[in-house]
């Protein structure tokens, strides 16, 4: 059991979790990062990890399985002992109008993007207190604050993550563990993809920075959340998103 940064981010195969993970990454560090089912893009996010001085594991892990979560940690916590930051960035969207949207899909966005931040933290949060140090974020997102036609279930969910986010504060600030949310507001990875370049454009219209933001724009704040310099800071939910929302 090493004296080395442990730091854990769900989702970490692709988009901003990868990004996550490498802005994370150097020599007194270890990741271990979860996914769903894409081999491939974790070991590329291992590859990165190492090309650029750092450790990250990618371990297959549904963050909405209660028994793949626990198993997923126990690895973590038999390898290092601790768990310094936890990224709930893990999320799935399946879109649709509220009166056509199927239960299934309403459960399955809950189950990933809220429950499985929910069946993270409980875990972290007692290895965190055992240490008294903790950094817990949550990618939530803008359209949790502003609300999204067609996304009923995914706002639901990420309005949810705030929510959590402040009483996980509340709950765990005596303990020196911090809790915040990052709202991004729209990024160009895999999740973003099926949108038109009609939709895309007129998107970025309103964004008064004039572009999308980057894996590594949410990634930074992530970073600094973790860093230090943000000691103080806890209960919040930071919003990068060039301005979309103010
Ligand atoms: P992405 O490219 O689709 O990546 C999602 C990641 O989550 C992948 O690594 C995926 O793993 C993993 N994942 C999905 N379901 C999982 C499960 N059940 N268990 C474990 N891992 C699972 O999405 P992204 O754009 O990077 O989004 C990352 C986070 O940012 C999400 O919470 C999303 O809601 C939020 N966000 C994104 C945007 C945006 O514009 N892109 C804006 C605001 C907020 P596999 O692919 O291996 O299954």
């Amino acid at each position: 059991m090493g004296s080395a940064r442990t730091v854990v981010v769900t989702g970490g195969s692709k988009g901003i979790g990868r990004a996550v993970c490498l802005a994370f990454a150097d020599a007194e560090t270890v990741i271990y990062f979860n996914y769903g089912s894409d081999e491939k893009g974790a070991e590329e996010t291992s590859k990165l990890a190492a090309d650029a001085g750092g450790k990250a594991f990618g371990i297959k892990a549904d963050v909405s399985d209660p028994d793949a979560v626990a198993d997923f940690f126990k690895q973590i916590l038999d390898a290092t002992g601790k768990i310094d930051v936890l990224v709930n960035n893990a999320g799935i969207t399946k879109d649709g109008l509220l009166v056509r949207m199927k239960p299934e899909d309403w459960n399955d966005v809950l189950s990933v993007n809220l429950t499985g931040a929910f069946l993270c933290t409980k875990i972290a949060a007692k290895a965190m207190m055992k240490k008294r140090y903790g950094r817990i974020i949550m990618i939530s997102s803008v359209v949790g604050v502003m609300g999204n036609p067609g996304q009923a279930n995914y706002v639901a969910a990420k309005a949810g993550l705030i929510g959590f986010t402040k009483a996980v504060a509340k709950e765990l600030a005596s303990r020196n563990i911090t809790a915040n949310a990052i709202a991004p507001g729209y990024v160009d990875t895999e999740m973003t993809a099926a949108m038109t370049e009609k939709a895309k454009e007129a998107m970025i219209a309103q964004i008064p920075l004039g572009r999308g933001g980057t894996p590594e724009d949410i990634a930074g704040a992530a970073a600094f959340l973790a860093s230090e310099k943000a000691d103080y800071i806890t209960g919040q939910v930071i919003h990068v998103n060039g301005g979309l929302y103010m």
